[in-house]
């Protein structure tokens, strides 16, 4: 018995990074979240000239959930107002906790400007529960390297561990929740069995390519699946060459979601409180290069 689709939703575009088209699947008017899961941007592919930043997100605060990015191609600078300065290239995963609060900018890196190149990726943002989301603000910068890697179907469907557990490998990155993330790369015909423990929701993000689920539809680039709770897991068959998608599953949180721009609170008071707190400085510093 496996997991079955409830909701198949087309990434819509948006335009809001640097001219940049990301594309948002989540929320949308009919999914407001699927719980721990709040917000999927994916960015790219997009071939950029020299000199052009296409991500150029300046400066912004956060709170109350932990934004992740996983860079599929392209290289970002990452700075932020606890003193942290990343690089991320092709591969690597960002996993951040604003807690409390943190500011920070991420834009194209001074090599990825100079020479210009491919940009692709994603930003996920994880819920925190109220017990958390006043965490001290952190920030694990996962080299691609670092990522255990499950092979199946004699290699040729390859599961990055990034968080949660997978065939005995522990993902790379600490959650406060159980989530898992994996990224899922396919050739053409390869089949991957995906266990999901019937306690989490699950959704499946078709980055590139096209997939067939449990054997029966298929599914395009650009899609994303929300699933029933209910089976052992799913399974996907790769439906063309080199494809890749995201396997996100969690335990749900179960509280009120209040968000308003760049904070994720259970209450209208905590924003307040977060907008004041911001103002004041509570969150630190950023300084520009
Ligand atoms: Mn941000």
């Amino acid at each position: 018995m496996k997991f079955r689709p409830v909701a198949n939703i087309q990434a819509s575009e948006l335009m809001d990074m640097g001219g940049t088209a990301v594309k948002q699947p989540l929320p949308t008017v009919k999914v407001e979240q699927v719980d721990p899961f709040l917000l999927l941007h994916h960015f790219g592919p997009t071939q950029v000239e020299p000199g052009t930043d296409p991500l150029d997100v300046g400066p912004h605060p956060h709170r109350g959930f932990e934004p992740v990015t996983f860079l599929y191609e392209g290289s970002i600078r990452h700075k932020d107002s606890r003193g942290n300065e990343g690089l991320l290239s092709g591969g690597d995963v960002q996993w951040m906790t604003a807690g409390r609060g943190i500011i920070h900018s991420e834009r194209a890196s001074k090599s990825f400007l100079r020479e210009g190149g491919r940009m692709h990726g994603i930003q996920l943002w994880v819920n925190l529960p109220k017990a958390h989301k006043m965490a001290q603000p952190d920030y694990q910068d996962i080299k691609s390297d670092s990522i255990p890697v499950v092979k199946l179907d004699g290699g040729q469907a390859r599961l990055r561990v990034v968080a949660g557990e997978l065939g005995g490998q522990k993902g790379a990155a600490r959650t406060f929740t159980p989530v898992n993330a994996f990224q899922l790369s396919l050739e053409q015909g390869a089949y991957a069995e995906i266990p999901i423990p019937k306690t989490h929701n699950a959704l499946i993000y078709i980055v590139s390519g096209s997939v067939q689920l449990n054997e029966n539809w298929s599914y395009e680039q650009e899609h994303l699946l929300q699933f029933k709770n209910e089976g052992e897991g799913i399974a996907l068959r790769g439906k063309s060459p080199a494809t890749e998608v995201l396997v996100l599953s969690g335990q749900p949180i179960g509280e009120p979601v209040t968000q308003w721009g760049p904070y994720v609170m259970n209450t209208q008071t905590e924003i307040m409180e977060a907008m004041r707190d911001y103002q004041m400085g509570k969150m630190g510093f950023y300084t520009e290069y």
